[in-house]
């Protein structure tokens, strides 16, 4: 018989223990130790350091390596970046030396049959069912501490949903270069580690369709008593991390017995279909409201949390899933401080009892006391430092949202205003927990984490603010930001980016308190092109080029301003807003040129944005009053937000057009018939639905055959699974909101980097 292990440069999760970092990295002996409690985890092997090195020599890469990396002046990060680019690709663009990749597709041969034994060879003789290969995950695993330190802040790279034996190698070797990425190279650089030393072993792990999964936290901080918490879901537990689906739970005492048990309304689950791609699945009523684990498997899992906080000494964080009737621990690790949570970009759960769920709509956690706002009166009780509760907000609200520490609502989704808004603010919010309003009393305190949509009684945190850090302004698709309001256009510049992709004008005209109507009415036109002017001005202080967009003021978000009309529409969204209600009152639109055309002249670059366009004829009126007021050094562009914008993107073309940007929180609400606003179809309002993905890359691919530039400006822009469809398709910029502005660059310098490297 064949022996499946026969170099030291594939290791079976049964052949090493906690010893061996130096062989398979601190994550490939952390699962390899676990493994030897016997306690379950999905089978793998670990493509060891060694096999690393053998690549490398085999390649002939050391000597290409180290001359490149004698190179570096690290103080310049264009040539750190270009260095890394070509170290990165010297790996990828080598061959595996057969022997290797032998071993290691012999490994993944064998992944399906093994259980827990192949490495005693006993699998060797279950003859293979499945003729699909399996998915599996392959995960860096640094082997020396500084890179330990180095993968805790996300620099080796890791990848989920690998299936197919070229897939398999080439995903090793991104593992493998990712030792050489542009921060990587610096950090070892700074924390004086000899890059020479570093090597990188790769962890393949079989991955699990689960039926269920969650967390588990084997000390329960609400109940402050001995005790485990089990959270769990139907599908996949990231429904849990993300806060979108509230979880049954079960509290269970160290003597196995079931203290507490709540079973939720779980609405949806998140699986993976054949090809590996993540659905959302809406649960029947009867399914939602069941109970996720059966009682044998609440046991179990208990039993195995109390060995694995036995062996660890150490309150533990753990992630199950269960496929079928088998349970599988997938990771665990110590229960971290909220500091370390937060750094690396983790939003697990803070400990303490949650009140309520809902939309994590703007990071950062905030405490407070409750001030519940019914009418418009009530906002004058808001103090400094309170959490503003209420149905939704609305523009009115502004002044009081920025008094307020955190803010939750009963209503909306990611694209209300209320998310809008307090992103930029940068206050913690949770939106769309459907019962705030009736649920929490005014004047108790609360704490508001805006990274997950929880919402917990008392103070169980302290505050946290998503900080603006400088971005990566050397992109090739260019990034730019979102900005509504004048008061946050200085906290908004520390991000470094000098272009703004979208302003929404109705953010200074709310804050003037008086709709465009009223000054009709009062003949004080004049005033409102003056609102405009100033507000405008105060932004253009900060940035170079700015796309302001008309005004776009929807019936009911604007009733409570001055001189609003009367009557209400019976269906706002599709009602008299956007351009179309600037065409019917051109006075208005022209106030608004006007207010733009005198900012343009203080040597500014002004881009201007059209609401709601669905036609050639309003692009053709539009141009005439431009040519009424003089505005001569402006670009022209237009929201595609309508499903006819989309239809009619190449007459828009030809009728001369500057640049689109998607106002993908439209046209994603029109396309797919989903009110944006109600949190009750939240859950199918998806920017990444096939329908609104086709439509954005027709739109791309017949502008760049006219030369329009392209841009997005809708939340999704924020979304890095539509940031890479995005970059892929060829949009020239992608605009978003201050705080994630750094991250995002970071993002799409990747992006680019692979993609240049694929050319
Ligand atoms: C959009 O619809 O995507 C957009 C950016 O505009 P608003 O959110 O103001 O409707
Ligand atoms: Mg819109």
């Amino acid at each position: 018989m064949k022996e499946v292990e026969k170099t030291e440069f594939i290791k079976w999760f049964s052949n090493l223990d906690k010893n061996s970092g130096n062989i398979a990295g601190g994550k490939g002996a952390n699962l390899a130790e676990i493994y030897n409690l016997k306690i379950p985890v999905p089978a793998g092997f670990v493509v060891t350091a060694q096999a690393y090195n053998y690549f490398i020599e085999k390649a002939e890469l050391k000597e290409k390596i180290k001359e490149l990396l004698d190179r570096i002046d690290y103080e310049d990060t264009k040539q750190l970046d270009e260095i890394s680019r070509q170290l990165r690709a010297f790996i990828v663009d080598s061959k595996f030396p057969e022997k290797l990749k032998e071993e290691i597709l012999e490994a993944y041969e064998h992944l399906d049959a093994d259980k827990f034994n192949i490495s005693k060879g006993s699998a060797l003789d279950i003859l293979k069912t499945s003729s699909e290969p399996v998915f599996v995950a392959v995960r860096s695993s640094a082997t020396t501490e500084d890179l330990a330190e180095a993968s805790f802040a996300g620099q080796q790279d890791s990848f989920v949903n690998i299936k197919g034996e070229m897939n398999l190698l080439e995903h090793i070797k991104k593992c493998f270069a990712s030792l050489f990425t542009s921060r990587a190279i610096y950090y070892r650089n700074k924390k004086g580690f000899e890059h020479e030393k570093s090597s990188l072993a790769v962890v393949i792990q079989k991955m699990i369709n689960s039926d269920k999964s969650g967390v588990i936290f084997s000390k329960d901080p609400s109940y402050q008593k001995e005790g485990v918490l089990i959270e769990a879901v139907f599908g996949l537990g990231e429904g849990i991390v993300s806060g979108k689906i509230t979880p049954d739970k079960y509290i269970i005492s160290k003597e196995l017995k079931i203290l507490d048990k709540s079973v939720s309304n779980k609405k949806i689950a998140i699986t993976r279909n054949s090809s590996g791609e993540k659905e959302v699945v809406r649960l029947s009523e009867e399914k939602a409201n069941s109970q996720v684990l059966k009682e044998h498997e609440i046991i179990r899992l208990t039993e195995l949390t109390i060995n694995i906080e036995e062996h660890y000494q150490k309150p533990q964080d753990i992630e199950f899933a269960i496929e079928g009737e088998e349970i599988y621990i997938v990771q665990t690790r110590p229960i971290t401080t909220l500091e370390k949570r937060i750094k690396s970009g983790d939003t697990k759960e803070l400990k303490g009892e949650v009140i309520l769920n809902g939309l994590a709509a703007s990071p950062g956690i905030a405490f407070g006391k409750i001030r519940i706002v019914e009418e418009m009166e009530d906002l004058d009780r808001i103090k400094q430092g309170d959490i503003l509760v209420t149905k939704m907000t609305n523009p009115d609200m502004v002044v009081s949202m920025q008094k307020s520490a955190g803010i939750v609502t009963d209503e909306g989704g990611l694209t209300s205003h209320a998310s809008i808004v307090s992103r930029e603010m940068g206050i913690p919010a949770v939106v769309g927990t459907g019962e705030a309003t009736t649920l929490l009393k005014d004047g108790e305190i609360i704490t508001v984490d805006g990274f997950t949509g929880k919402v917990y009684k008392g103070k169980v945190s302290e505050a946290v603010q998503k900080e603006i850090i400088q971005a990566d302004v050397k992109t090739k698709t260019k990034i730019k930001l979102i900005l509504d309001l004048p008061s946050y256009a200085m906290r908004a510049a520390k991000t470094n980016i000098k272009e703004i992709g979208l302003t929404r004008i109705e953010g200074i005209i709310a804050e003037s308190g008086k709709h465009p109507n009223y000054f009709l009415k009062q003949n004080k036109i004049n005033e409102y092109e003056e609102i405009i002017f100033k507000g405008i001005s105060d932004i253009a202080k900060y940035f170079e080029e700015m796309w302001i967009r008309t005004s776009d003021i929807r019936s009911d978000e604007f009733e409570n301003l001055e001189g609003s009309p009367k009557e209400k529409e019976a269906n706002p969204m599709l009602g008299m807003h956007g351009i179309r209600y600037g065409i019917k009152n051109p006075e208005v639109l022209k106030a608004e040129l006007k207010a733009l055309k005198r900012v343009s002249k203080t040597g500014k670059k002004i881009g201007l944005l059209l609401p709601q366009v669905i036609s050639v004829e309003e692009i053709k009126s539009v141009k005439e009053f431009i040519k009424e007021v003089e505005f001569t050094d402006v670009k022209i562009g237009i929201m595609i937000e309508t499903p006819a914008a989309v239809q009619l993107i190449k007459e828009l073309c030809e009728e001369g057009i500057d640049f689109i940007s998607f106002g993908t929180n439209d046209l994603t609400q029109y396309i797919l018939a989903v009110d944006r606003g109600n949190e009750a179809v939240q859950y199918i309002y998806d920017e990444m639905n096939q329908a609104i993905l086709y439509q954005l890359e027709y739109v791309i691919r017949v502008c760049k055959r006219n030369k329009v530039e392209t841009s997005i400006c809708g939340q999704a822009g924020s979304k890095k699974e539509m940031v890479k469809f995005l970059v892929e398709k060829g949009i020239d910029s992608i605009s978003v909101n201050a705080d994630v502005a750094s991250e995002i660059a970071d993002y799409v310098k990747e992006l680019e980097e692979e993609l240049e490297h694929k050319e």
